[in-house]
């Protein structure tokens, strides 16, 4: 009998070489993800990863299996029109905090609320860093070392696990790059997750952003087990200083299907799609 020899991380990788910064986080989250990958034995025609524009959003070609590269904020977009034509595959969207919490928020909002069977994940550095460095959503309002904003963006922060819960989503974590272990855990369970599954990671730009190298000083783990009811997750948001990692809220909540026919197979699905 032929056994089929078990997935490892490196056969999730392409052969194209990132073209990130040295330093960069997003090559200790594209290496979580591929562990994360490989733990869940996912074959690669099974897996589609979609980005929208940014230098995050550069991950699916590095990844070994089906990949999208759209335009900027609407991975999200294309992810839901994916799950929805192939609700087999297990989707990814992919990206920074100004595609998806700027160009893409409404996207954002929608999907929370959406819940499709998916997983996103936003490589937050508080900072645009593929156009040179200007003030992104999640970039605090004192932050004065940009050109663009020389005297601080002088804004409130976008909270995104704190908005993901009021939109609706039942699965919220946050990562960090410098923990590749923590990452790797939640990577996985976010993708194992039936339904719409957010992942924000702390992904610091040494090039834009140097004075994040203290992020690792700064990130302190969720100090309780994972939380299933809203209002104790809502509780611990509020007192979040958004350094606080792992899974802060996972419930169960009903999935989106294709044409809301609950009851539909795949085989239907495929048949009437002509797949
Ligand atoms: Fe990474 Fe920043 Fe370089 Fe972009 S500019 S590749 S986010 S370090
Ligand atoms: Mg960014």
């Amino acid at each position: 009998m032929m056994t089929v020899a078990a997935l490892r991380a490196k056969d999730y990788k392409s052969d194209i070489k990132p073209v990130w910064c040295p330093g960069c986080g997003d090559f200790a989250v594209l290496s979580a993800l591929t562990k994360a990958l490989a733990h869940l034995g996912l074959p690669k025609e099974r897996a589609a990863l979609i980005s929208g524009i940014g230098c995050s959003s550069r991950l699916p070609a590095y990844i070994n299996a089906y990949g999208f590269h759209g335009v900027h904020g609407r991975a999200l977009a294309a992810a839901s029109g994916l799950k929805a034509a192939r609700p087999d595959l297990a989707v990814l969207a992919v990206g920074g905090d100004g595609d998806g919490f700027s160009i893409g928020g409404n996207h954002f909002l929608h999907a929370c609320r959406r819940n499709m069977d998916m997983t996103y994940i936003v490589m937050d550095n508080e900072v645009y860093g593929m156009t040179k460095g200007q003030a992104s959503p999640t970039t605090g309002p004192d932050w004065m070392d940009s050109k663009m904003t020389p005297h601080g963006p002088g804004v409130r922060r976008f909270q995104p696990a704190a908005i993901a819960l009021a939109a609706g989503a039942g699965f919220i974590a946050r990562g960090f790059s410098g923990d590749p272990s923590g990452l790797t855990r939640i990577l996985a369970a976010a993708i194992e997750y039936p339904g719409f599954a957010f992942v924000q990671v702390l992904s610091p730009c040494p090039t834009f952003r140097p004075d994040h190298r203290d992020w690792k000083e700064q990130v302190h783990g969720l100090e309780a087990e994972p939380t299933g009811n809203a209002v104790e997750a809502a509780r611990i948001l509020q007192a979040d200083d958004g350094m606080t990692t792992g899974i802060l809220y996972a419930e169960e909540l009903p999935v989106w299907q294709p044409r809301n026919q609950a009851s539909a197979s795949i085989a239907e699905i495929e048949e009437e799609f002509r797949l």
